[in-house]
């Protein structure tokens, strides 16, 4: 079995421990893998700061090279990185593919961005005092970031942190999830194969609650960039002090389905944006408001749909639902839905096939209150409610304490843009589900979904720090 030791300073390092990793679909053993204990922390710490400095003096030019050639080696190993996302999330081949190729575009995104990054002329005769001087800013990058990642796009939501740092001249320390650590791993290797002086991305995984906290706690990092739960996303900004901090939290995604949308193509969309996963995705439908002249209709089609797709393991190309990450969360999930059938909701789907493995489930009827309408599921299930009143289900939508993203079908532009400006979220998507996602567009959330915004364009701003420069001549 194949040992995956921790990335530090450019090369392989033992860590404190060494323990299987296994697939989640069947708990079969597929590698080992080192954790980090705090001498590695304090290691992969100090190469950061000390590549930082390396980092920032690079050109633009250089940093973009590397992640030019990074993009090209992803490219030419697209499929070896797709098998080791299904094999450690136990997301179908199908989808880690889609995962895989994101990520190359994700790092070519941010090859560009770094070309793009400048400042701007500060027009200072615009104030009486500021007469006689030029000025601008300049984006300095903030030095060493900390990285922590979830587990369900264990390649493409890393390289959402480190393109952007890396081509702003930052240094990073990261911490993949703890049932996810192989594509990070693999990804550093393929970094230095790409040219990335030693120290500049340092991979450590190993327990969030102690090396995560112990790396947020650290003064040399100035900035935590996370993705993952809310519960674990304000333990961090509560200790981050003056750090700079990004937050892309979870959702329980609304979809507003209206009398005169095209349900065949809503419904062909609206059921993998349920369901690829297994919902383990953070804009995964959740929610979906059905208006009732044609809730009859979306119901039948919609389970129809779900009930048909095909249930198995995540490396069988004929796969479209494999498990949740563990047993723990695929319980989890039966409990919420046999809850929320207990109150009353009418389930279709939602059994348990082996350690972690749910069949899609579809619930109507679900009471306002219950886990699998408030809270986010994270689970392969959808609950349907029909409305009469647009504003009514608008309200409903916005009831929820997330807003990451949501959508709307409807062929009546009044009534999109309507919808538009009246949910509050992050994302609003108009005849498409709110799942949707290309990696170069502005993304995260309101209220409990998180602060600041991802897509390289956006991150690399928040990964600098504007120095004024005035010049009184
Ligand atoms: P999680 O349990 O919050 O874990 C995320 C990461 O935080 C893991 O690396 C985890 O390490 C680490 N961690 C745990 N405790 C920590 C602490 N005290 N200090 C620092 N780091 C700590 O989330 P998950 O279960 O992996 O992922 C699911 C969640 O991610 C969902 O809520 C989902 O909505 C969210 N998500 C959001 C987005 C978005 O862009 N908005 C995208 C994807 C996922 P361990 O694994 O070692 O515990």
């Amino acid at each position: 079995m194949h040992e995956f030791q921790l990335w530090i300073n450019g090369r392989e390092t033992q860590g404190d421990r060494v323990r299987t990793l296994v697939l989640p679909y069947d708990q079969s053993p597929i590698a080992r893998v080192h954790d980090a204990g705090p001498a590695q922390l304090a290691d992969a710490l100090s190469a950061a700061h000390r590549a930082a400095r390396i980092m920032r003096d690079l050109t633009a030019a250089e940093r973009a090279a590397i992640l030019r050639r990074a993009h090209a080696l992803l490219e030419n190993r697209r499929e070896e990185f797709a098998r080791t996302i299904s094999q450690e999330s136990g997301k179908p081949l199908r989808e880690a593919r889609l995962e895989s190729a994101r990520a190359a575009e994700t790092l070519l995104f941010s090859s560009s961005e770094a070309l793009r990054l400048a400042g701007e002329v500060v027009p200072m005769d615009a104030a009486h005092a500021g007469a006689g001087r030029l000025a601008f800013t300049l984006r300095e990058p903030l030095g060493v970031i900390a990285a922590i990642t979830p587990f369900n796009f264990p390649l493409n939501l890393s390289v959402h942190k480190i393109g952007p740092a890396l081509a702003a001249g930052n240094a990073v320390v990261h911490k993949p999830a703890s049932t996810t650590p192989l594509s990070g791993l693999l990804l550093a290797r393929l970094f230095a194969d790409a040219g990335l002086p030693a120290g500049a991305l340092n991979v450590i995984p190993g327990p969030g609650a102690s090396i995560g906290d112990a790396l947020v706690d650290d003064p040399r990092v100035a900035m935590v960039t996370f993705t993952g739960s809310a519960e674990v996303g304000f333990a961090i900004r509560a200790r981050a002090g003056l750090k700079r901090v990004t937050l892309e939290l979870g959702n329980n995604s609304a979809l507003l389905v209206h009398h005169d949308a095209n349900l065949d193509d809503c419904i062909a969309r609206a059921i993998p944006g349920a369901f690829a996963h297994s919902g383990q995705v953070c804009i995964s439908v959740q929610r979906i408001f059905v208006h009732r002249d044609v809730f009859d209709r979306f119901c039948e089609q919609f389970i129809a749909g779900a009930a048909a797709l095909r249930l198995g393991h995540p490396l069988d190309e004929e796969t479209q639902v494999s498990s949740l990450i563990t047993p723990a969360e695929a319980e989890r999930v039966s409990a919420w839905i046999r809850a929320a059938a207990q109150a009353g909701a009418h389930v279709t789907g939602g059994d348990l096939h082996g350690p972690a493995t749910l069949s899609p489930a579809v619930l109507t009827e679900t009471p306002e209150n219950s886990d699998v309408w408030v809270k986010e599921a994270f689970g392969p299930l959808a609950c349907l409610r029909s409305y009469s009143d647009l504003d009514d289900a608008i309200a409903a939508v916005n009831r929820s304490p997330y807003g990451l993203q949501a959508g709307i079908f409807t062929r009546d532009l009044s009534t999109a843009f309507y919808a538009a400006r009246e949910v509050h979220v992050g994302g609003f998507l108009i005849n498409d589900v709110p799942q949707f996602r290309v990696d170069q567009m502005p993304y995260g959330g309101v209220k409990l979904s998180g602060t600041g915004r991802e897509g390289p364009r956006y991150a690399i701003e928040e990964m600098t720090e504007p120095k004024l420069v005035s010049w009184r001549w």
